[in-house]
């Protein structure tokens, strides 16, 4: 894929980037492993100061920052301020409690004093996506930076000058030259930097492939990697729910940066005695949805972020729809230029249609109905992801089983699916492993070193 500024709202080509040369790549590779000798040992006081100072820059110019992601990948400005507020959070997060989860842990053993010490591993590589094109490079970021380690991002290839705004407001807060830099670079020059000794280990938010590709490659040279993979998050809605908070909420969840996230609700699972309720409530919150210019304030469902998602999300539909499932609203592109698809329900899914088993990205709500919830939880772990799980319900015994059983990394009982910096954030089964966030978030990518003195 080029590397380049695409808005998706008009199919406009509005500039070019030539990727990093053999030579570029090697200049920036030394100096991100001359610059961690020095940035390994500096002072938690003074990475929390140059952290917060980018949290400041994120604030002072946000609008700036929400619409260069509006842009380049379609996120309504509403939903792209929000997420840099959410960058600057995750960054005073950070500067505020790397020096607490990264204290020496002491433990008894048949030493005079043993203890665990964390201590940085050096360049980690981050390949990241274009839905959330500030925040998931920061929530990577802040943690890495506080632990002493440098950073190297390979953004999406669609998203360019969001790539090189992030490097510049981390050399702006003060952090040395070098400490964080933006590779833009195709896809296939990832397994050469995977490959080269200065590079330590990788996380990756995207597809299956995608970390299919890296992991592989880092395999190979025995480096650690994170992976961030899909999702098609369940979201059941039991008898006892309160119904109006669980149809407000699945409109949020489903529609949330016009259906492009990992940890969307996709799989609506609804018990059979509420299912005509909840179906008809959702498809007029569904119907009052504003699609169409993402720069304005009032847009709720901006356009898919590449023609290539919308042809996706319209092939996974119709397949679906040729299959047997019913269209209660939408199932098909707007009528608009630009890459828009309409707010769409399907119900009646059949078993062995992509509705039933895929990663819908995009606008597009899956309704199943269920008569308990032993067929709700066996439907919702009947998926090869197990990212998040959103479940509705007023009954502790139903409460239970749910965390008892749910096969997901995240499970949030009467709400949103959402990351906050506090809570771990990561997948079980096909959506990937390890954890970003949060204090265990920072423990992936450190030398958990055990030191035993006599
Ligand atoms: P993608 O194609 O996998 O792209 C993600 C990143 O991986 C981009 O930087 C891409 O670079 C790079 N990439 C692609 N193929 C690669 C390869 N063979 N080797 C190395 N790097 C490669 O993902 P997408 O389709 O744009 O993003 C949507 C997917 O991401 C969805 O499945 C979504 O659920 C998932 N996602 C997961 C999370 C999470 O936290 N779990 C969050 C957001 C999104 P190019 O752009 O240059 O191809």
């Amino acid at each position: 894929m080029a590397i380049a500024t695409i808005n998706p709202a008009t199919g406009e080509k509005l500039k070019t980037f030539t990727a990093l040369s053999d030579s570029q790549i090697e200049a920036k590779l030394t100096l991100a492993a001359e610059v961690f000798d020095d940035y390994r040992y500096q002072s938690m006081a003074q990475k929390s100061q140059w952290l917060n100072r980018a949290a400041e820059l994120l604030e002072q110019d946000k609008l700036q920052f929400a619409k260069i992601m509006t842009i380049e990948m379609g996120k309504p400005m509403k939903g792209a301020i929000a997420e840099v507020e959410k960058c600057a959070w995750v960054c005073r997060f950070y500067a505020e409690k790397a020096e607490e989860f990264l204290a020496n842990v002491a433990i008894t053993s048949d030493a005079t004093r043993s203890f665990v010490t964390y201590q940085p591993l050096g360049a980690i590589l981050a390949v990241m996506p274009w839905n959330f094109p500030f925040w998931q490079v920061f929530r990577f970021a802040a943690p890495a930076l506080m632990a002493g380690n440098v950073g190297i991002l390979k953004h999406a290839s669609n998203v360019p000058q969001c790539a090189l705004a992030i490097e510049e407001i981390f050399q702006k807060a003060g952090f040395p030259n070098g400490v964080f830099q933006t590779f833009l670079i195709g896809a296939d020059q990832v397994e050469k930097i995977i490959n080269d000794n200065r590079v330590k280990a990788a996380t990756l938010t995207g597809s299956e492939p995608a970390g299919m590709a890296l992991a592989a490659a880092a395999g190979k040279q025995i480096k650690k990697t994170v992976l961030e993979l899909g999702g098609s998050d369940p979201f059941i809605v039991l008898e006892s729910a309160n119904l109006e908070a669980a149809v407000a909420t699945a409109v949020t969840a489903r529609m949330l940066n016009s259906g492009q996230s990992c940890i969307a609700a996709k799989r609506f699972i609804v018990a059979e005695s509420i299912y005509e309720r909840f179906t008809t409530e959702l498809v007029a919150k569904y119907k009052a949805l504003k699609v169409g210019d993402p720069l304005q304030e009032d847009t709720d469902i901006g356009p898919l972020a590449t023609p290539d998602i919308l042809t996706e999300l319209d092939q996974q539909v119709q397949e679906t729809v040729r299959l047997g499932a019913k269209v209660l609203i939408g199932g098909k592109p707007a009528d608009l230029l630009g890459n828009f698809y309409l707010p769409t329900i399907l119900t009646e899914i059949p078993a062995d249609s992509p509705g039933a088993s895929e990663e819908f990205f995009g606008p597009v709500a899956l309704l199943f109905r269920v008569k308990n919830i032993d067929e709700a939880i066996k439907l919702a772990n009947h998926s090869a992801f197990g990212l998040g799980a959103s479940a509705w319900t007023n009954e502790s015994q139903e409460c239970d089983r749910l965390v008892r059983e749910i096969e997901a990394g995240a499970l949030f009982i009467n709400g949103l699916v959402k990351s906050d910096p506090r809570l771990p954030f990561g997948g079980i089964k096909r959506s990937g492993y390890g954890r970003e966030l949060s204090s265990q978030g920072i423990h992936e990518f450190v030398n958990i070193k055990t030191v035993w003195i006599k």
